[in-house]
This record gives C-alpha cells, structure tokens and sequence, in this order.
C-alpha cells in the first residue's frame, strides 16, 4: 500500500503537528512528534502565567507559548475551524456555541490526538534545540533535543524527514516609537495579556487592528476609563467611535513623552496609563541549521516552495502553518496531507530549479503589487485560491462554496466593531441551507 515508508520528526503538538501525525501515520511513515510543553494544543492550552517582560524583547526570558487571554472566544465559526473528516461539533458538557471559547477548541485537538493514536507519538517535555542535516550531502537529519527536567542533558536522533510545526505566536512584533524607551507607563504585547483588571480606570492606548485588538479592545473599555486605538490605516481620523462611550481611534503614535504623553500622527494626543501592542509576531526557528538554505527575511520564511518546502532541501524538511490570517486549520490540514503524500511518493513535486523559479515569480509578484516580503505568508483574500490548489494536487474534489462564503462573512464581521457578532451569528441563516446542501 505505502509507497515509501519514513521515520519522520514532527516538531510540536499543536494543531498542525497532530494534523501532521496523523497524515504521516496514515501514510504509514512512522512518526515522533516532540513537544516542548507537558500538554498537546499549542496555542489554545491557555497559560495564565505571563513573562517577565511584558513587551517580549528580552531574548533570555522564559518563553510562555499560548497567547490566549482568559476570554477569548473563537473568531470564525466552529463549522469552519473544524477539519475537513472530523467534524468540530458541539459535545455533551462543552461549549456549544458557534463560537466557542478557547478551552472548547483544547478538547476538540485533545479528542482528535486520542481518537487517531497519535498521543503515543509524541514525547512530551522534549524541546527541540537543533535540526542540521548529518552532512551537507546527506537528506538525514539529527535532532538535538532536551528534557524539561535536565537542562544539560540532550538526546541525538537521526531521522529522514522533518517537518516543523512549532508556531508562530510567541516573538512579538512591537511598533516601536521615539520615546518608546523614556514613556513611564506600562506596555505589554497581546501576547502578555490576560485579563482586563489592570487597566481599571487606566488611559489606555491599544495599538493594532486585528482581531485580538478588537477583542482587547472590547475588554478593557469595560473597565478602563478611555481607550485609544492607534491604527495603520491611511484614512483613519481622530474619532469616538460610535455606539462606544470610551473608545477612540486615532492614526499610529508618533511619539511619546517622558510626562506620559503618547502623539499620534493625527496630531491628537492622551495622556496615557497602558500601552497594549497587538502587533503581531515573528517567525522564529532557533533550533533550525541549514546553513542559510532556509531564512527568515522581513518576516517571510524562504525560500518556500507553496510555504512549505524549501526547493533544496524538499521534501526532506517542510513547514506547516506559516500563512496566518484567515482560518488557519483547513490550510493547515491541506498542507499536511500534502507533506505526507510527498513522502511517501504518492505526489510528485517539480523539479528543485521549477521550484526555486516558482517561489521568485511569487516574490516578483509581491514587488510588483508594492507589496512587502513580509505579506508572503500573509494569505487572506487569496486562501481559497492556495487551499484549491492543494486540493488538486490531492486529488481531492473541489472546495464547497460555503466556506468561501462563510469566511468572507465573517471576516467582514470581524473588522466591523460588531461587537455582538459572535453571539448574533445567525445559525438559522442561510447558510444552515448552505451547510445542508454540502452534506455537513
Ligand atoms: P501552535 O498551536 O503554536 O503549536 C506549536 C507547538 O509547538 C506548541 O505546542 C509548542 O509548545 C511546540 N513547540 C514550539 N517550539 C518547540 C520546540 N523547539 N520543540 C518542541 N516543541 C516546540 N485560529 C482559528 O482558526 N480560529 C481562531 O479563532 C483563532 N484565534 C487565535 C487567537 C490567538 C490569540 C492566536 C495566537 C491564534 C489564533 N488562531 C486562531 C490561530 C492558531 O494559531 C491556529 O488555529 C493554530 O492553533 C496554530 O497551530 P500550530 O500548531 O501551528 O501552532
């Protein structure tokens, strides 16, 4: 049945590691996935420990990996977030709202890992330190890896394939400012943010427009005394925001004064309390050698075959999850499929030259459009077009409509201040007849 059967490292137990697993065990590669943490989920095994530094810039701190705050609810409906054969359904003693809250999500990977084996796979408490190949000639790989309970003790094995899914919510991206360093109120990444309390009464100054911006946002006017949102967008002028009694939006800060001042390039100004940085993250792979074959520039991971093998080195070592912004699991499931094809022979890639032209054409592209390299992975109006993709080169019949659909629906509705929307998703809508019509 297998074509070609591999020892394989997965490297992380969350969404995409166990997408990963089971394709690979599926496949009949045999497989060790190797997680840091003593639990599966990543990013939704909430931690309400946060770091010593709030803004994430010192490079010797104790990483905490999730970047859930307590009241986080999913964004996109369950229907979407829910693999393509395993069904992310209400259970009994859940959460069964179309919008869950994060711990719902935690159960769903916990009841996925154990209903596919895969918990047997993973090591836990095993960080991975190095992936280098045996020799520059070689497609082996050696992982260097550490326990949680002896620092100094580390463990080398050598296998024929790697694929890394260790995440990318953990090196924040700050929108540094002048007189960051001399502003004597308090700022924290959203990846340090858990709860609203310490803002009671505070001037806040919350910086982004993403979803988690949003949402803090949201929290924290409820407690804070005024909240301002400093926004990137070119047509944003100072203003209240409507159906909001305490929030205002501004353009990004210009500056800031050691009297407490924040300016914002409107040429507005509060006197502030908090800065709260919703400003994304880095991708980062300390443990990864190559020599320079795979970097991180400006934010774009390459280079990258499809953002997921570099030409060079493929398919002997793959990534996925790097897009981000637009319902990551389908993307994230898709591509596994495809690594674990690709390894086992099933599916054939290019040739390294097709591959590398491929990956420049793209980079061209993006030069062309005015758009940075770091917008690579950035897939969001041209997802479905990249999941179609995958699926042809999976064989696998089309997309339904309804996800595009639903997803754009959503998505408006994230970015509109709609703070309801969660809970006035019309499950009776018409898109119950769409979900009915796909079989779901
Ligand atoms: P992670 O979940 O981060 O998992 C990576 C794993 O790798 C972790 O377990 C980590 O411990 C492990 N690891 C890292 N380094 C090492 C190492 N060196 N050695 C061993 N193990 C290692 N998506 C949605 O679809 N809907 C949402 O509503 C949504 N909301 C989100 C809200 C927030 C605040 C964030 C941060 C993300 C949200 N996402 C959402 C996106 C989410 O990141 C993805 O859904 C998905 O969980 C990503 O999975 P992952 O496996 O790529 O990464």
């Amino acid at each position: 049945m297998f074509e070609q059967s591999l020892q394989v490292a997965v490297i992380g137990a969350g969404m995409a590691g166990l997408l990963t697993a089971r394709e690979l065990k599926r496949e009949g590669h045999r497989v060790i996935v190797f997680e840091k943490s003593n639990r599966l989920g990543g990013t939704w095994l909430y931690d309400p420990r946060v770091e010593t530094d709030p803004l994430g810039l010192d490079q010797g701190r104790e990483i905490v990996h999730s970047s859930m705050y307590r009241s986080l609810r999913v964004n996109l409906p369950r229907r979407l977030m829910g693999f393509l054969d395993y069904p992310f359904s209400p259970k009994e003693g859940g959460d069964p709202r179309e919008f869950p809250g994060h711990e719902e999500v935690l159960r769903y990977l916990e009841d996925f890992a154990r209903d596919f084996g895969l918990i047997e796979l993973i090591r836990f408490g095993h960080e991975v330190v190095r992936v280098e190949r045996v020799n520059e000639v070689s497609h082996e790989w050696v992982i260097e890896s550490r326990t949680r309970k002896s620092e100094s003790q580390v463990e080398e094995e050598v296998f024929e394939a790697v694929v890394v899914c260790n995440g990318h919510h953990t090196e924040p991206i700050i929108a540094e400012f002048p007189g960051m360093d001399i502003w004597p109120g308090v700022q924290v990444h959203s990846h340090n943010y858990r709860t609203p309390e310490s803002c009671q009464n505070q001037i806040v100054v919350v910086v982004g427009n993403g979803p988690s911006a949003h949402d803090i946002l949201r929290e924290i006017s409820s407690v804070a005394k005024e909240v301002h949102q400093a926004l990137r967008v070119s047509d944003v002028h100072f203003k209240k925001l409507e159906n909001h009694n305490n929030i205002w939006q501004h353009s990004v800060i210009k500056c800031a004064d050691e009297d407490g001042k924040v300016v914002f390039q409107d040429g507005s100004f509060v006197y502030a309390d908090v800065i709260i940085h919703c400003t994304g993250f880095k991708y980062h792979f300390p443990f990864l050698r190559t020599n320079g074959i795979v970097s991180v520039d400006d934010n774009c991971v390459g280079p990258l075959y499809k953002h997921v093998f570099p030409p060079c080195l493929a398919p002997w070592l793959s990534f996925v999850g790097l897009p981000y912004k637009g319902s990551p699991s389908l993307i994230i499931e898709l591509q596994s499929r495809w690594v674990a094809k690709v390894l086992s022979g099933k599916v054939a890639l290019p040739s390294e030259e097709e591959m590398a032209s491929s990956v420049e054409e793209l980079y061209q592209h993006m030069k062309e459009s005015g758009l940075p390299k770091h917008h690579t992975h950035q897939l969001q109006q041209n997802k479905f077009e990249y999941e179609n993709w995958l699926v042809t080169q999976l064989g696998l019949p089309p997309l339904e409509q309804w996800r595009e659909e639903m997803y754009f629906y959503a998505l408006q509705k994230i970015t509109s201040h709609d703070d309801e929307f969660r809970d006035t998703w019309d499950v009776s809508h018409r898109w119950i007849e769409v979900y009915k019509r796909d079989g779901y």
